[in-house]
């Protein structure tokens, strides 16, 4: 069982207290283990070899509930699984469910080599970051190896995407693993019919490999179990995705099952990364737009719990675009608000008449003003105070928004406001009207009060800048 407590971690380390790791003591150090702020490497005392035994038990007792299961190589390698919590306010979730999207064999060169593109070049702004997807899934429609490994060639010549070789028959698996040995590609799929000649492959081309037992549970983890006795560990869990009915209610109620039985339960040999495959929904549904549809709900379903990674088909922004922002925002640790970095920033090209806008570093709060100020094309600065990622009305009446940290970006930020603009004024956001007396008196600036909602800021500019 994975240990949880200071005290526990505290026993295998050096217990020397010398601040190599960057904490006063190993009893802080024990502290960040624990929260996984930092690595066990970050102690290089344990990293002697008279620490080597302590070293070795540490890592074990430190390891994720859930394997963590590496597929690619270099930087667009996917980490999935890794997971220690059921629900996310007990700690966080860490490695995001990696989308993959598919690609067929029989399909025209030219038609595969664009929708890999359309794969690898998805971009979505959103919240300071963009969301991408994350992987391509090569299935056999042709049951041909020859066609097969034509096909993964040209995916593999395409993009540096980690891959997925999608087909139950061993010798059109080994004809791609062939074209890609090098790149870790993820198997799928060992069956209770191909199993041993895939754990064959998974040895012989050092693959991690995918497990599917649909609607039995019991052969899934004998399959397993089986892969763990001959030495793969890589192995990734596949239950079996239902797109719709009662079929849908039984995946969901396994995904479950096996996620307890991996973190309370502790059954090391089924800790495992799930997959789910929502692309059955487009065998349930013949009208593309509903199978897109169904395809999207069914994802949602497994990124809220609990899949580490899925094989979709839909490419159209209306599944791509809500499947990508909630796989982001259950990834996200719930005890820390997003937040952006504290200063002043330029939007558009700012001159010395340009307003001076005050705000958050609430990501979301910055992110709607900055948007709000830069598609109304207004040039202007804006002063973004440090409220640990607290929005405006919040911060204010916890004290995180104060006008002495107004002050405090005024007077150290690298862009010296009083040398960019020929004015001494400040607009403070609509909410935090109730401390611009103060915020005059301690920063020295005139103060006008904005509008309440960003939105309002053009209309708002016409009666009211430049200050009369
Ligand atoms: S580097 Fe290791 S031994 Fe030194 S204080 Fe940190 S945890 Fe303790």
């Amino acid at each position: 069982m994975k240990v949880s407590s200071p005290l526990e971690v505290y026993k295998y380390l050096p217990k020397t207290n010398c601040g190599e790791c960057g904490e006063a003591t190993c009893m802080a150090f024990a502290a960040q283990l624990i929260e996984r702020t930092l690595n066990i490497e970050d102690c290089s005392p344990i990293l002697d070899e008279k620490f080597k035994g302590k070293y070795e038990e540490l890592t074990q007792v430190m390891a994720p509930q859930i394997r963590l299961v590496k597929i690619g190589t270099g930087e667009n390698t996917v980490l999935i699984g890794g997971e220690d919590v059921l629900h996310r306010h007990q700690l966080t979730f860490y490695d995001k469910t990696a989308l993959a999207y598919d690609v067929w064999d029989t399909m025209g060169e030219e038609e595969l080599v664009e929708r890999v593109n359309a794969i690898q070049n998805f971009r979505k702004f959103y919240v300071g970051e963009f969301l991408t997807l994350d992987m391509v899934a090569i299935r056999s429609t042709s049951g041909d190896p020859a066609q097969f490994a034509k096909c993964v060639k040209k995916v593999s010549e395409t993009t540096d995407f980690p891959l997925i070789l999608c087909s139950f028959d061993p010798k059109v698996l080994e004809a791609g693993l062939e074209e890609v040995s090098d790149k870790n590609p993820l198997i799928y799929a060992a069956t209770e019919k191909n199993w041993k000649e895939v754990a064959e492959l998974a040895i012989k081309y050092k693959t991690p490999v995918t497990v599917f037992a649909p609607d039995n549970l019991d052969t899934l983890k004998s399959l397993a179990k089986s892969f763990l006795e001959m030495g793969i560990e890589d192995i990734v869990l596949d239950p079996g995705t239902q797109p719709s009915g009662e079929g849908l209610v039984n995946s969901f109620s396994k995904f479950i099952r096996l996620r307890r039985a991996g973190i309370s339960e502790d059954q090391r040999d089924i800790g495992l990364p799930l997959m789910s495959v929502p692309m059955t929904a487009w065998m349930a549904n013949e009208d593309p737009v509903n199978a897109a549809y169904w395809e999207t709900v069914v994802s949602s379903v497994f990124i809220v719990k609990y899949a580490d990674i899925m094989i979709l088909h839909s490419m159209e922004p209306y599944s791509t675009i809500p499947e990508t922002t909630l796989n982001n925002n259950i990834y996200t640790d719930p005890r820390r608000p997003v937040q952006v970095d504290s200063g002043v920033r330029a939007i558009g090209n700012p001159d010395e008449k340009s307003p001076v806008f005050v705000t958050t570093n609430f990501a979301l709060t910055y992110y709607t003003v900055e948007s709000d100020i830069s598609s109304n094309g207004i040039d202007s600065y804006i002063v973004v105070v440090n409220t640990d990622g607290i929005g405006v009305e919040a911060a204010i009446a916890g004290g995180q928004f104060t006008p002495a940290k107004v002050n405090e970006i005024l007077t150290s930020a690298d862009i010296k406001l009083e040398d960019k603009v020929g004015h001494k004024t400040l607009v403070l956001p609509g909410l935090a009207a109730r401390i611009s007396g103060e915020t005059e008196e301690v920063t020295g600036w005139n103060i006008l009060v904005g509008p309440q909602d960003s939105g309002r800021i053009p209309g708002w500019m016409e009666g009211s800048w430049p200050p009369k």
